[in-house]
């Protein structure tokens, strides 16, 4: 019996996810036509410098809303030109993409993603930077003496129609819990919406703050610089609590943005390591709400570590992670439970 109870613990996992990641479900009905934001820029694969393709201002006009390129009325033809070049090497270096200038399949596929519409131009970027998160212009953070509570609140009149408020009240205060477990911040939600710091809302189209949103996919959220408080989401956006039950190949997941618009809120511009929740892209149906240690160690920059988290819990090899912190602390809690196990047995035999 004991030999029994020594293989089980062999093949004992070392490490429970903390969450299991759902592969995608089955495609939208065939009958459904969505169309959303950005898929035509397929039809400029392999344009490069020298060449003249129409609707390429149409690119233009992205590299400009997200930092890469200041738009003249001598640049804003149909032209590929030496500064569009720069600016497509620029957006290629940023993303983690091979720079080539071109656009080729592989840039052209990330312009395809959804994303943040929170511009990735940053004053502290650093291509060459050991670290890459960032902050917004002047380093902006919540001023107040820490520890500190901020409060939050949902708008009474723009909510998301395909889910319930309590339900995205639970995905919240999950998004919120991450990065208190890891800075000496709270937050709770306030009754009123008009005196809490942090204001949260689903908007369609032009929306008042000069930030439009542009239907399906596209940009899917954004959060604005401290202490603004704004955080709003796309309400043309599929919004998934759970991709068990949301079928949808569009499916957008809410806490992975949430979790993302909460770090802008606090003061975290746009990382370029891949594997952050800061980084700006999220495909359809991804997961991504784990806080990476390039985003625990952008935000404790600005407030200090909570007092009761401990970043060596992730374990020094980390660094390009591809593990969140639950995942982490569960993998050293299996061990000591194999541990014991072990010293358990040893007892009973001896
Ligand atoms: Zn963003
Ligand atoms: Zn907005």
């Amino acid at each position: 019996m004991f030999f029994s109870f020594f293989l089980l613990l062999l093949f004992y996992p070392t490490c429970f996810p903390a969450r299991t990641t759902p592969l995608p479900n089955s495609p939208e009905p065939a009958t459904t036509t969505i169309s959303t934001t950005n898929h035509n820029f397929d039809k400029f694969i392999d344009a490069r410098k020298g060449s003249h393709f129409s609707g390429i201002s149409e690119l233009k006009e992205y590299m400009q809303r997200f930092g890469y390129l200041q738009v003249t009325n001598t640049t804003s033809g149909d032209e590929f030109d030496e500064r569009f070049e720069f600016a497509v090497a620029k957006y290629q270096k940023k993303l983690g993409l091979t720079v080539t200038g071109k656009l080729d399949a592989g840039t052209i596929s990330q312009m395809t993603l959804p994303r943040c519409g929170v511009s990735d131009t940053s004053p502290t970027s650093n291509l060459h930077a050991v670290r890459h998160y960032n902050y917004f212009t002047g380093k902006p953070r919540w001023s107040r003496a820490i520890p500190t509570t901020l409060t939050y609140a949902f708008s009474p009149n723009c909510m998301a129609s395909n889910l319930n408020l309590s339900d995205i009240k639970i995905v919240f205060r999950r998004a919120f819990s991450r990065w208190s477990a890891v800075i000496p911040v709270n937050f709770t939600e306030a009754e009123s919406y008009g005196f809490s710091d942090i204001k949260i809302g689903f908007y369609s189209g032009d929306h008042d703050d000069g930030q439009p949103f542009d239907g399906v996919l596209g940009v899917l959220a954004h959060g604005f610089s401290p202490e603004s408080g704004k955080l709003h989401l796309d309400a043309a956006e599929t919004w998934a609590l759970d991709f068990g039950s949301e079928k949808s190949r569009v499916a957008v997941d809410l806490e992975s943005v949430a979790t993302h618009e909460i770090g802008h809120v606090l003061g975290l511009a746009h990382s370029f390591v891949k594997e952050s929740v800061m980084y700006p892209s999220l495909k359809p149906r991804e997961k991504k709400m784990d806080l990476k240690v390039d985003d625990i160690e952008g935000i404790q920059q600005l407030y200090g570590s909570n007092p009761n988290f401990n970043i060596e819990a992730l374990s020094q090899s980390d660094t390009s992670s591809n593990h969140g912190i639950d995942s982490k602390i569960e993998l050293r809690s299996s061990r000591w439970s194999f541990a014991i196990a072990m010293l358990l047995i040893l007892f009973i035999v001896c």
